[in-house]
């Protein structure tokens, strides 16, 4: 297990894949939440299961995988299904989470989350690091990345935490506006500050 585990969050487009990969470059393991939530819902797992019981079989496409984009319909506009998804899903991310921490051997391991302040997520962190852009930054990145329009991506960013409580949280801030090298660069020093503060756990953990 990793001696220190790092929450890394930002809105929409402002750049955490590519910090990730920024950290991942430097030997650093790297848990995507994303991409633990599509995880837990693939084909063959308990959760899909529950969720076709529940939803019936054409919430199922052809191939046996979820339809993301009807589920996200359903629930849109009704809480209470809403609620019985969250509750049927969060634990299990939750744990799939965990697992990957505790398995992680780098000196310190990440999470990536958009919603790593709104969710709670941000209670399985010791450090929080936010990517921040100007909001017109997100808009352009997002709108050339998924070739979105740029109202789909404002309404986006409503629903994501407002960029001032992001912050707040923030130990540590990279600010993405400039290239991908000068990112890269800012992840280095962090890098560097984090080792020298895994190191110091270390001291404290030594016995007396
Ligand atoms: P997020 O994961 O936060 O949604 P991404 O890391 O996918 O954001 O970045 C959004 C888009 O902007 C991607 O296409 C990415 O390649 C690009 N991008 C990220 N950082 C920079 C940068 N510093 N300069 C130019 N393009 C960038």
């Amino acid at each position: 297990m990793s001696n220190l585990i790092v929450g890394l969050t930002g809105g929409i487009g402002s750049g955490k894949s590519a910090a990730m990969a920024a950290f991942q470059a430097l030997g650093i393991e790297a848990i995507d939440a994303d991409q633990a939530a599509r995880e837990v819902v693939e084909p063959g797992t308990p959760a899909l299961t529950a969720i076709a019981d529940h939803f019936g079989s054409q919430i199922l496409l052809a191939d046996g995988r979820l339809n993301r984009a009807q589920l996200r319909e359903i629930i849109f506009n009704n809480p209470a299904e809403k609620a019985w998804l969250e509750a049927l899903l969060h634990p299990l991310i939750r744990e799939h989470i965990v697992s990957f921490l505790q398995k992680a051997v780098s000196p310190y391991a990440l999470l990536v989350s958009p919603l790593l302040v709104e969710s709670g997520q941000v209670n399985m962190v010791e450090r929080v690091i936010v990517v921040d852009v100007p909001e017109s930054t997100q808009v352009a990145r997002t709108m050339a990345r998924d070739q979105n329009d740029e109202a789909l991506v404002k309404s986006i960013m409503a629903s994501q935490t407002k960029r001032e409580t992001r912050l707040q949280a923030a130990d540590f801030v990279i600010n993405n506006s400039g290239s991908l090298q000068e990112l890269q660069q800012q992840v280095n020093q962090i890098h560097t500050e984090l080792l020298a503060q895994t190191r110091d756990t270390n001291t404290n953990r030594e016995p007396k």
